[in-house]
């Protein structure tokens, strides 16, 4: 019997010795001393030895399993050490190696064409005023001469929060609230987001950007409209471009027009940009309209003033070549890094 315990103790305790993880050790433990395990055995046996004997295998099986158990408790102390040791060897920082460079950011295209914008008119003496997105209906519209039931109304349809208060249709709203303070001369563009109820297509958006010039002073006419217009023009496409006026109507100016410049990719020539006929249209603009002058409170026969309206997304696109509207909205950052 005492051979026997020797054997399992000699056994265990090489297979102690030669494990390499916490698993097998857990499994030696099961082997040995688990219920069904060796020394278990051995204690069962002991019924059959003689009352003389059996206190003596006891101890003697009380001594291996101790034995056995710190053995346990070493090796599985001696394995965590190895364990750890390793891990910080792992995750030793070696401050000798480059840095990691982190992404960074850039201005949006929009972005970019509208500063390079307010730079051509600041450059020209203008200030840059913002003014509210949510507006009331008499700022928006009426002020502009589109009184209710005016069909213009209906093409610049937009999301009302009460019968007389909406979301901005076009950043001309900032015109009558500037003209109804009354400070002339005036000498501004207004740059800001505006609003309409179109559903979302590759030139539509509920959500787009304008950029409103207003000047008013006296002797004022289309004459400084068309030089102002042609400076812009020749600033932000090209030394080399040229400005075309179209007659055209818009209620809150008399005359109106909407302003075409030769394309500035193919020069006059026609091409895809400007799909053949070497003018592209970028603009509405015209004299501000008598009536809405007065309706500001501002003399008509003393004052005169021009005003225009430039799609900023209409301008980004165009000067960036980019086909479809909605890229500008959609946050993907493959087509964001291409500016
Ligand atoms: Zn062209």
């Amino acid at each position: 019997m005492s051979l026997e315990l020797g054997n399992i103790r000699d056994e265990a305790v090489k297979l102690i010795e030669g494990s390499d993880s916490p698993e097998k050790l857990d499994e030696i433990k099961v082997t040995f001393l688990g219920k069904k395990g060796k020394l278990t055995e051995i204690l069962k046996g002991m019924k059959d030895l003689s009352a003389e004997e059996r206190p003596k295998v006891g101890q003697k099986v009380n001594e291996v399993r101790a034995l056995l158990e710190t053995k346990l408790e070493e090796k599985k102390k001696e394995m965590n050490r190895t364990l750890l040791q390793a891990k910080m060897k792992r995750e030793t920082i070696d401050v000798t190696l480059p840095g990691k460079r982190f992404a960074r950011g850039h201005r949006h295209p929009n972005q970019i064409a509208l500063e390079d914008l307010e730079k051509v008119f600041i450059g020209m003496g203008y200030q840059v005023v913002e003014g509210p997105e949510v507006e009331f209906d008499r700022y928006n519209f009426e002020l502009l001469n589109i009184p209710a039931n005016h069909p213009a109304k209906d093409e610049q349809d937009t999301f009302y929060i009460t019968k007389d208060i909406l979301l901005r249709t076009q950043t001309s709203s900032v015109q009558a609230r500037i003209m109804e303070k009354g400070d002339l001369p005036i000498k501004i563009i207004s740059p800001g987001r505006v609003f309409r109820s179109d559903e979302v297509d590759a030139t539509h958006s509920p959500s787009f950007h304008q950029v409103e010039g207003l000047v008013v002073g006296k002797g004022i006419t289309m004459a400084d409209l068309k030089g102002t217009l042609d400076q812009f023009a020749k600033s932000f496409f090209g030394p080399d471009t040229k400005t075309k006026l179209r007659p055209h109507h818009f209620p809150f100016t008399e005359p109106s027009a909407e302003v075409d410049v030769t394309c500035f990719k193919c020069h006059g020539k026609g091409c895809n940009v400007c799909k053949g006929s070497g003018w592209i249209e970028i603009l509405g603009c015209g004299m501000v309209h008598p009536h809405v002058l007065e309706m500001c409170g501002i003399d008509p026969e003393v004052y005169s003033g021009f005003a225009f309206g430039i799609g900023l997304e209409r301008v980004a696109l165009l000067k960036y070549e980019i086909d479809d509207m909605r890229l500008l909205y959609e946050n993907d950052v493959r087509f964001l890094n291409q500016f």
